[in-house]
């Protein structure tokens, strides 16, 4: 008990932990192993290498990291794009935000990290590939981490403790679909708070949803930090008509932060929220072909894809497996028995399934 009190009163009398930890600089541009936007002076943009653990040859993880901190008080709001190597859009939307807000128009702190996942975006893989491994792991299942676990529980736990958890007031992910796919512009929410927030982004589809384990969004919102996931369409390039979108959502979502000021846009009419999802799928392997575009509104049984063998000869015609919409697609026409050619999501009035089934 005595040991207890003694380490309570050391915590009590210890000067507040914060704060940016500076390590070095490279080509001017500072290199922190911490980072709390509470210690930069208001009124600027800066632009930081977070240091994020060290490669398997010994060089360290360097993550970069931009802080718009505007002249006025305000909330934190945290943008994450590349967590998924192969998922570019988001980055691009993150550096067009660094290049045109003025942080003497802006109220509260944008703390942006445009690359997450450095050696995935090395490879264009999914995976956080450090090395040869085909059985890298999932970034975005990792959080919150643990520095000084695993290779990945390491390079988490730091991006959690020391940059993403600690900035946040409320947060948006930024991904793609996967190679091989594509997804309209699209958002995943769990709660009443971050569907509205993923209203206000002005998606074609938002997808209430329990999510998993270990995602950037779910950690957050859970550890009580709203926030979203938002998909942008297809990996590996940078699709300059969804950027505009993200870029145009992302600051109608911080007008209602007020973060910056004017009138906050209602969600478009052509929004379509959803509660469920259902994969449709090739039970044999070959060349498939939809017949459908993404986004299109499907019935339960309708054609959806064909599917070809070596020769071209018709092997199979898969159906949508319920009413709804096209919220996904495979772009890559080969398929595996059992590959997914669509996703197909639609709302249960059920009131459990209120935010996803
Ligand atoms: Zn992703």
């Amino acid at each position: 008990m005595r040991a207890a009190l003694t380490a309570l009163a050391l915590l009590l009398a210890a000067p507040a932990l914060a704060v940016t930890e500076t390590v070095g600089s490279l080509d001017g541009v500072t290199i922190i192993d911490r980072l709390d936007a509470a210690d930069l002076p208001a009124g600027q943009t800066q632009r930081f290498w977070f240091r994020a653990g060290a490669s398997p040859v010994g060089q360290p993880w360097l993550v970069p990291v931009v802080v718009v901190k505007g002249a006025m008080p305000g909330p934190r709001l945290l943008l994450t794009a590349g967590i998924h190597g192969d998922e570019l859009n988001g980055i691009a939307v993150l550096h067009r935000l660094a290049a045109t807000l003025d942080p003497a128009k802006l109220a509260g702190t944008l703390v942006m990290v445009p690359g997450l996942n450095p050696p995935g975006l090395m490879q264009s893989a999914r995976q956080f590939t450090t090395d040869w491994s085909r059985s890298a792991a999932n970034l975005n299942r990792e959080m919150p981490g643990r520095e000084g676990g695993s290779t990945v529980a390491d390079f988490a736990g730091r991006l959690w403790q020391r940059l993403l958890r600690p900035n946040a007031d409320s947060a948006v992910d930024l991904h793609t679909q996967s190679r091989g796919t594509a997804y309209m512009m699209y958002v995943f929410a769990s709660t009443a708070r971050t569907r509205r927030m993923a209203e206000l982004v002005a998606p074609d589809i938002i997808k209430m949803d329990k999510g998993e384990r270990g995602t950037v969004e779910n950690s957050l919102t859970d550890d009580g930090v709203p926030a979203i996931t938002l998909e942008l369409g297809r990996p590996e390039v940078f699709d300059d008509a969804m950027i505009a979108r993200a870029e145009a959502g992302l600051l109608n979502l911080m007008r209602e932060l007020k973060m910056l000021p004017g009138r906050v846009l209602p969600p478009p009419a052509s929004l379509f929220v959803a509660n469920s999802i259902m994969a449709a799928r090739a039970t044999r392997p070959g060349w498939a072909r939809l017949l459908l575009p993404l986004g299109a509104a499907v019935k339960k049984d309708q054609p959806l894809a064909e599917v070809r063998d070596g020769f071209g000869r018709l092997i199979e015609t898969v159906a949508s497996p319920a009413d709804g919409r096209i919220a996904m697609i495979a772009t890559d026409p080969r398929t595996d028995a059992g590959g997914t050619l669509a996703r197909i999501v639609w709302w249960s009035p059920d009131p459990a399934c209120a935010n996803g089934c």
